[in-house]
């Protein structure tokens, strides 16, 4: 067996060790959390008009530093992203059947949080670039009905935020950013999620700092600080109490963190610049080993912007190699390294596809007010030739990598664009069968 095999074929995998699990909890995160738990006030919210409704000392210093961190008036815990996500859009002044308009290229709760007050998701196209929401394609989804503009910040680099703005303001729309994937990501010389109305961040297990479970919502405007606030918990029994006549949306969840996991955050935060520090030094390499590769292109950092790296993203070109990414993905998988095909193109999914979501009837959609949104194949041409044929992602969250195991997937790649012709005698006979 030649010494460059692919594994694919018999030979030896380029990553043959599994490199050690991502895990950013450490001791400070171990002392802090037996701090809380001694104490034993493991949640300090009360679900009711009180000066502890706003949660506890944890909480309330977490929320302080997050926010003095990410240079915001404010910061608003919650127990996910996903409910992060649900707390911002109600605190906007929806009404059902309002439009907003979001990528079909993100997580499904970006567009669901939409869906839970019964307004429209309306899936916009990505750009090439950075597969994040194109601005012109915004701006030809806006109609009268349009409420806000819901952009990710996918994969930890900043979408055209500036634009969005722009845009938003020129038709009186709000704009909120789905920032999870992109905590201490920049943009022009400022954070990420702190250009929208409302910004939400991720603590989940996944993500780059981690309590678990959790989120963070953050905004410089009092008002919709509040009303997150409130519709974090029991809004609707709290209002009274406290004087608020505004109750449109004021529909209440518990999403309250807990005070252990808020001081595991508190610590966490304090990590995340190195955590970033070592994400952009493995992107680095990866680039230098993979730049040159034909009919693949490494990850593009625009003028003015960091990326977090939440994923290391690729496209392919299949018309360079002849080779198609099914078999690429294959033989890298095969190498040992972390390679998927494709992420979401959630307008796809069977809930916009057959517009069922709340009863068997077709509500929201065709509730008080009808809407002619189209999820149709065919309405994001970009984000779709992503999916079905040219995005390859790279798992660059997924383990600890270490130099040599950068080193290893570096030379898995170059194994595999080395043996390009064996693959395609591959491919071909493997069609033959
Ligand atoms: C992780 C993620 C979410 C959901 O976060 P949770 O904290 O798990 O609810 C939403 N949007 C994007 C883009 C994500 O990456």
């Amino acid at each position: 067996m030649p010494k460059n095999e692919p594994a694919l074929l018999g030979g030896k995998p380029a990553l043959s060790v599994v490199p050690p699990e991502y895990n950013p909890i450490g001791r400070a995160e171990e002392k802090a959390a037996l701090r809380v738990l001694r104490g034993g006030h493991l949640s300090g919210f009360y679900g009711s008009w009180d000066p502890r409704f706003f949660g506890g000392d944890e909480i309330q210093s977490f929320e302080q530093e997050w926010a003095q961190s990410f240079a915001v008036k404010h910061a608003v815990s919650v127990n996910s992203n996903t409910s992060g996500l649900m707390a911002a859009v109600g605190a906007l002044d929806i009404e059902p059947g309002d439009e907003i308009i979001v990528s079909p290229w993100t997580m499904s709760a970006t567009a669901t949080a939409i869906l839970v007050w019964n307004a429209i998701p309306v899936f916009a196209d990505i750009e090439e670039r950075t597969f994040n929401l194109d601005p012109a394609a915004v701006e030809a989804r806006i109609t009268s009905r349009t409420k806000a503009i819901l952009v990710t910040d996918i994969f930890g680099h900043a979408a055209k935020l500036n634009e969005l703005r722009r845009i938003a303001r020129r038709h009186g729309l709000y704009l909120i950013e789905d920032a999870a994937q992109a905590p201490g990501a920049f943009y022009r010389g400022k954070r990420v999620g702190t250009f929208g109305d409302i910004g939400v961040f991720s603590l989940n297990v996944h993500k780059h700092i981690h309590t678990g479970e959790g989120g963070i919502c953050v905004t410089n405007n009092d008002k919709l600080a509040l009303r997150m606030q409130l519709i974090r918990n029991h809004a609707e029994s709290v209002v009274a109490d406290m004087g608020e006549r505004e109750i449109n949306n004021m529909i209440g969840f518990n999403f309250r963190l807990t005070e252990i996991q808020a001081a595991i955050g508190r610590e966490q935060l304090k990590r995340l610049d190195g955590i970033l520090c070592r994400r952009n030094e493995i992107a680095a390499k990866l680039n230098a080993g993979l730049d040159g590769l034909a009919g693949l292109r490494t990850p593009l950092v625009e003028r003015g912007c960091t990326h977090s790296y939440y994923v290391y993203p690729l496209v392919y070109d299949q018309e360079r190699t002849g080779l198609r990414r099914a078999t690429i993905v294959a033989a890298l998988q095969q190498e040992g390294l972390a390679v998927s095909a494709g992420y979401w193109n959630l307008h796809l999914l069977p809930m916009y596809q057959q517009k069922i979501a709340y009863g068997r009837s077709g509500f929201p959609w065709n509730g008080i007010r009808k809407t002619a949104v189209s999820y149709k194949k065919g309405i994001c041409p970009v984000a779709e030739s992503m999916q079905t044929e040219r995005y390859i992602g790279f798992g660059i969250s997924r383990y600890a990598y270490r130099d040599r195991d950068i080193n290893a997937v570096v030379a898995g790649f170059q194994k595999i664009w080395d043996n390009i012709d064996k693959l395609t005698a591959y491919e071909r006979q493997s069609e033959r069968k």
